[in-house]
């Protein structure tokens, strides 16, 4: 069995269906998709590509992504798609360290030749138009077999302190992702369609896996970016759509919506099924939501090393406002998928009791089989058969998981912990407050203290003193931020996480060319 079959599946079954759309226009039925993926399969074996080779593709969003990575699979390669912000620098060292030789590009992102690639190919090029050519007996190339422990997606983890990990994701990993969808967030029908906003290259591109399964469409927006008004529009013209968006992108989306005065049933109109995810999802941020929306939302957790698949927070859930815990839950990342175990332990591994943070474990059939090519980091990640996800959290009494924070974000000032989330929820709450992201800042005295970087809402003014007191009302003293700053955007990633690290190397930046901590650089302090 290989991924491939998926494909070859659908388009026997009904070649004339519509399969992938590049913003409305149609760009393939089932049956071409299966035949171009097949014609590139033949060429990159003709080329000599061994199966369990690197594959590299370093592309905005387009529809050909998808024909790319089962051309691939069908050929028994292994992807390494990689983030279309990523330098050229970054690139070539993913180049060379997952020893990738042919990389597929849009000229957008790689307008150079990229070093270590012995082909090139700008998808958009006349030579891309023949290697997908379909050949008269296309669905004749055999698909490669391959075992479930093979590789089939290598995916190079965002590398916030340090170099990237090639995380090894196998067959098995992506067929266990894409069936865990139908039983934990949504039910697809043929009729339904993914529209992928958010980057092909993380999670969004992972969720083209259980659509093709149920036979559904996909649509590749024509910017190739997250315009939440092409994103409606799409969803009126083919929708209602299903989607993939990180908390920032739901609320690019709420806003539009407000702003253009479109009601629940609008919204409706447009999309099925909102599932969000990749980064702290806020209390006051998804009550909103909903508000605004409607009850499309389903919240996962996952990490690149369990794609997908930790937990999930179901519709129903967010849906059942009368339960006595309903906003805990709605706060918490929900109920571990299916195919997973999910623990929460202390240093010394040992489970912990319901309520108290620790560690959060993760195992199952959806786990990577480690990083590539780094024998220390998979044994630090992978222990007993668990995954080590670096995240902090705790277990209530029916199983649902609230996380807490990233283990190296955590603030520990004057002996006590802090969790950054906890303080930025409270910001949230404050009238005018925006965005928030709250990180320690080395303190002689204290450790570490809290500094909140805060984004205000379009038209409103923002006074520390406020905030303070706004704090002081929610959360102990001893959590409150010792400083505010006010910035006009977040740092983010091109996934919509927020780069608390950029946060952080500017707090210890200033406080160099400062030679005082405590000094506040132009920016409202307390
Ligand atoms: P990545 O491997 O880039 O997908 O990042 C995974 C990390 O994003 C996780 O380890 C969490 O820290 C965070 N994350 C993912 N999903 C959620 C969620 N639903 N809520 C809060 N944080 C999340």
């Amino acid at each position: 069995m290989s991924l491939a079959h998926l494909l070859l599946r659908q388009a026997r079954q009904q070649p004339e269906r519509e399969a992938i759309y590049h913003g409305t226009a149609l760009h393939a039925t089932a049956g071409q998709w299966a035949a171009r993926s097949a014609a590139l399969a033949q060429h990159l074996q003709e080329a000599g590509l061994q199966p369990g080779e690197r594959v590299l593709l370093f592309m905005r969003n387009h529809p050909r992504y998808l024909e790319i990575l089962w051309a691939a699979w069908w050929a028994g390669l292994v992807v390494v798609p990689v983030n279309a912000k990523l330098h050229r620098r970054e690139v070539e060292w993913i180049i060379q360290n997952a020893g990738a030789r042919w990389g597929f590009v849009t000229a957008d992102v790689a307008p150079q030749p990229l070093a270590g690639l012995a082909r090139q190919i700008d998808i958009e090029s006349a030579a891309a138009d023949d290697l997908l050519s379909p050949l008269s007996d296309a669905w004749a190339v055999p698909i490669t077999a391959r075992a479930p422990q093979d590789l089939a997606w290598l995916f190079y983890t965002s590398g916030t302190t340090g170099r990237p990990k090639g995380v090894m994701l196998t067959q098995r990993n992506l067929m266990t992702m894409g069936l865990t969808y139908f039983v934990d967030v949504d039910a697809v029908q043929p009729e339904d369609a993914m529209v992928y906003g958010a980057p092909m290259s993380h999670g969004a591109g992972l969720y083209a896996l259980p659509h093709l399964m149920a036979g559904a469409r996909h649509v590749v927006p024509a910017s190739g970016a997250v315009d939440p008004a092409e994103l409606f529009e799409l969803g009126r013209a083919l929708g209602p759509l299903s989607t993939f968006a990180a908390p920032t992108i739901v609320k690019r989306l709420v806003d539009h919506a407000e702003a253009s005065d479109l009601t629940a049933q609008d919204c409706a109109a447009s999309f099925k099924t909102i599932v969000y995810g990749g980064a702290p999802m806020y209390l006051a941020d998804m009550q909103r939501a909903l508000r605004v929306m409607g009850p499309r939302f389903v919240q996962i957790y996952g990490q690149g090393e369990t794609p997908m698949v930790a937990t999930a927070l179901s519709r129903r859930h967010l849906a059942d406002s009368t339960h006595p815990r309903y906003l805990e839950r709605m706060a918490s990342v929900g109920l571990a998928q299916t195919p997973v175990r999910v623990r929460v332990s202390d240093e010394r591994d040992l489970d912990l009791p319901v309520g108290e943070v620790g560690e959060v474990l993760v195992q199952g059939d959806s786990v990577m089989a480690g990083y590539w090519d780094n024998p220390q980091a998979s044994a630090a990640a992978l222990r007993d058969g668990w995954l080590y996800t670096g995240d902090v959290g705790c277990l209530d009494a029916d199983g649902f998981l609230t996380l807490k924070d990233r283990s190296k974000d955590l603030i520990i000032s004057g002996g006590s912990n802090i969790y950054p989330r906890e303080v930025e929820e409270a910001l949230l709450s404050a009238p005018g407050v925006a965005e928030v992201a709250v990180v320690g800042s080395p303190d002689p005295e204290w450790g570490e203290v809290v500094v909140a970087f805060v984004v205000a809402q379009r038209n409103a003014t923002l006074a520390t003193g406020e905030l303070d007191l706004h704090c002081l009302a929610q959360i102990a003293r001893f959590k409150r931020p010792k400083r505010y700053v006010l910035l006009d955007e977040l740092p983010k990633n091109n996934y919509g996480k927020v780069l608390k690290t950029e946060l952080r190397q500017r707090l210890r930046d200033e406080a160099v060319l400062s030679g005082d901590l405590g000094t506040d650089g132009g920016t409202a302090a307390k």
